[in-house]
């Protein structure tokens, strides 16, 4: 039997079918357990199956699933106060993807840009950065190939490099409308923007009335030990996204923004399941958990334990480094064999370890929020035991 062989080919999976969650944990269908470093890309914010969101489920289930995008639901209303509350922004639209908000959050820049800015409409994005997997969101990503892979693309995306206000100065043209930044790019492998820059680009995207998009998607909601990765960077964006994190595992995404960019007309924007009660009810219970003064102090002493036990390792076994936010980590190694130390460790017995490789030569560890203080002691000896496995 080959495993997937009904599926559409979008990706090399491991022969594993895993069958059960709990925490930082997963089972396959034998029974095997493994440590999940991955935790669905940043997505599980509070773990595997946790009772907060079964129960959320559960109860909003039973109350009610799906009145229309046509009404008001209760849920959607108060997580969207919750998000407002806890951040710069006045306004939200609710969303089911990364890829989804991003494409809302253009859309409003152009919608701005129309009437504010004489039809400014380009975006800068810059090289190595991920949006998603929209047609206009590969074009809005600065992955090398992905503005080959469709055509033809949509077209109004420019490219700067990160950490160079020179090269956004020289992408910058009169029908600039807004500069879109991850502050922390992710798949690009946890490069962490520099504040100095981010602190630059801000003041030159408000000197030109160009508006400052941040992509929180795989930052925001505490994962980078702040409510939101903004907040560390000393900067106000003027539209924000969120995904990932914020379902905690459901499919839920946020497209925040200022009051003063509020300007979709009825119509404009929206989408069958924006706003969908039984996500937003898993998203309100998400936030009111991750973004507590306590939880992010517990976020912050993980993430320092893991960056030492990481850097550890660097000494042990000749790496390059490791860098990160909070709990968004890389570990980068001298050569490009980061694909084999994810299958050594996954491979390890009796538990294995699961790890992500975005680039060959890179390991990015994004665990559950609420992480214990042993299982991270055990993520990395089981790591240390998987390094020596392939590097020798
Ligand atoms: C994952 C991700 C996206 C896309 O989110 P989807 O939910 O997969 O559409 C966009 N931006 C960033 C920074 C991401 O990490």
């Amino acid at each position: 039997m080959n495993l997937g062989q009904d599926l559409i080919t979008i990706t090399q999976r491991p022969d594993t079918v895993f069958s059960a969650g709990q925490g930082a944990w997963l089972t396959d269908e034998n029974g095997k357990q493994y440590l999940d470093l991955v935790q669905g890309w940043a997505v599980n914010s509070l773990g595997h199956s946790p009772a907060l969101i079964t129960q959320a489920l559960l109860r909003q289930s039973q109350q009610l699933l799906n009145p229309s995008p046509a009404y008001y639901n209760r849920p959607l209303l108060d997580l969207a106060e919750r998000l407002v509350a806890l951040s710069c922004f006045d306004r939200v639209f609710l969303a089911s993807s990364g890829a989804e908000a991003n494409e809302g959050a253009v859309k409003l820049a152009r919608r701005w840009g129309s009437r504010m800015r004489a039809g400014a409409h380009e975006i800068i994005g810059f090289e190595q950065a991920f949006h998603g997997r929209t047609l206009a969101m590969m074009s809005a990503s600065g992955k090398p190939g992905w503005s080959e892979l469709y055509p033809p693309m949509p077209g109004g995306f420019a490219k700067a490099r990160l950490n160079d206000l020179a090269s956004v100065e020289r992408a910058m043209t009169p029908r600039t409308v807004a500069v879109m930044i991850e502050l922390v790019q992710g798949e690009a492998g946890v490069v962490v923007a520099d504040p100095g820059f981010v602190r630059e680009l801000r003041a030159l995207t408000a000197e030109r009335r160009v508006l400052l998009i941040a992509d929180e998607v795989q930052t925001g909601i505490g994962r980078c030990g702040t409510a939101f990765a903004y907040e560390q960077f000393g900067v106000e964006p003027d539209l924000m996204t969120l995904a990932k994190g914020l379902g905690g595992g459901v499919p839920l995404a946020a497209l925040l923004c200022k009051e003063s960019f509020n300007c979709f007309e009825p119509g404009d924007q929206g989408g069958t399941f924006c706003g969908n009660p039984l996500m937003a009810a898993v998203g309100l219970a998400v936030v009111d958990e991750v973004c507590r003064e306590d939880f992010l102090a517990g976020v912050h002493q993980r993430a320092a334990q893991l960056s030492a036990g990481l850097r550890a390792l660097v000494r042990e076994h000749g790496l390059v480094g490791e860098r990160g936010l909070g709990l968004l980590r890389a570990l980068v190694l001298p050569s490009e064999r980061a694909g084999e130390v994810v299958a050594a460790a996954q491979a390890l017995a009796p538990v294995g370890l699961l790890l992500n490789a975005p680039r060959p030569h890179l390991l990015r560890l994004m665990p559950a929020l609420n992480i214990s203080a042993a299982e991270v002691d055990e993520g990395l000896a089981l790591l240390h035991r998987a390094l020596r496995e392939v590097l020798g």
